[in-house]
């Protein structure tokens, strides 16, 4: 079969809208799928530029994905995107650009792959809802259920029986676990409706890394774990940091390292100062982690077992506040010897990441 004929028959059989445009940005072909999705059919589209009718709205009208792959003759990016199908109704679209280029580096234009993603977006709109909504209906009596089997068990309503005491330390143990669970979906669903925004001050990092390395003691006292604060050699080490937020980091990462590890461990904390930010590592003894899982750790919901509880949500959490504070995260691990996870945070304020700029076209 002649070169140019399979080429159509694979364009057609295409279950993804599908696009080609000239170096001039005109639409020179366009797929059954893409007649599909946007209501227009090839007749109407060819010899037009894509951002005569697949955008948005009149304004929107120049910040097209193509434009920006053809104008910048980018490698292929992958993004979503609003327009409005012939009927006038507005759709989403996942869209891959890629440009065009023979062996001799000419330019001939560009590619344009997209699917409707509309159903999806609603379908994660409506899981959202739902997840914030469980979280914040759980909290309250969780909380409150917490707090007064503990006075029960310290006997504020009377001394409990031996075997009372015994159901209720059970209980309370019940309880502090679904406590952190409930604490985490909050965090986590809280983030996904309205972003992570840290509130910015001066402040010092030690002086929150010695605070949560208190709070870590209780924890791991019983498993008699020592934790130890290196000395950073320096009295104040001053970042542009919401407290609130990076002491639940530090609280994570500490909060792992003592429940991923056997009897008699130890944790090490450390801080430094790099050129522009500060570095913060937490070092355990712990079982580790394999290679194989490392990249996912930050995902959220990713267990590496299920034999020890947990949210899979700590470090995911953990991922969203260092990176709005303009930082990075990552972990290191051998298993079976333990691992070490490490942030940074700048010193000079968060950077936004960066984020889509289609290009404006004269
Ligand atoms: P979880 O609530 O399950 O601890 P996280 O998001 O905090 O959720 O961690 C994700 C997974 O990463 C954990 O389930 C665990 O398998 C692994 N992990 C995290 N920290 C450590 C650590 N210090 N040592 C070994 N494994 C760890």
């Amino acid at each position: 079969m002649e070169e140019e004929r399979l080429y159509d028959l694979v364009i057609k059989a295409l279950p993804v809208g599908f696009l080609r445009v000239d170096a001039k940005g005109m639409i020179i072909d366009f797929n059954h799928a893409a007649e599909t999705i946007t209501g227009y059919t090839k007749e109407e589209v060819v010899d037009r530029s894509r951002s005569e009718f697949l955008h948005c709205s009149a304004e929107k009208k120049k910040c097209t994905l193509c434009e920006y792959a053809l104008g910048r003759r980018e490698h292929a990016i992958a993004k979503e995107n609003f327009i409005r199908r012939k009927s006038g109704d507005c759709i989403l679209l996942s869209v891959t650009t890629a440009p065009l280029f023979d062996q001799a580096g000419t330019f001939h234009g560009g590619i344009e792959l997209f699917m409707d993603i509309s159903e999806s977006l609603k379908l994660d709109r409506e899981r959202k809802h739902i997840l914030a909504m469980f979280a914040h209906d759980m909290q309250n009596p969780v909380l409150i259920a917490g707090k007064f089997t503990r006075r029960l068990l310290a006997g504020k309503a009377g001394p409990p029986t031996g075997k009372q005491e015994e159901h209720l330390q059970l209980i309370c143990e019940e309880l502090n676990q679904l406590e952190g669970l409930v604490t985490d979906f909050h965090e986590f669903s809280r983030f996904e409706a309205t972003k992570c925004i840290p509130v910015l001050e001066a402040v010092d990092i030690i002086l929150i890394l010695r605070a949560q390395v208190e709070l870590a003691k209780l924890k791991a006292e019983d498993k008699r774990i020592t934790l130890t604060f290196a000395n950073p050699g320096e009295s104040e080490m001053i970042v542009a940091a919401d407290t609130r937020l990076i002491s639940r980091v530090i609280d994570n990462l500490l909060d792992n390292a003592i429940r991923y590890m056997r009897m008699n461990g130890t944790v090490t904390i450390s801080v430094s100062k790099e050129e522009e930010a500060v570095f913060v590592r937490v070092g355990d003894t712990g079982i580790g982690v394999a290679k194989d899982h490392i990249p996912y750790l930050f995902d959220a919901f990713y267990r590496v077992s299920r034999d020890l509880r947990g949210s899979g949500l700590g470090l995911s959490i953990a991922k969203t506040i260092v990176e709005a504070h303009g930082g990075k995260i990552w972990a290191e691990s051998i298993p079976g010897q333990g691992s070490v996870f490490s942030f940074t945070i700048p010193t000079s304020g968060a950077k936004p990441a960066h984020t889509f700029q289609p290009v404006e076209q004269s």
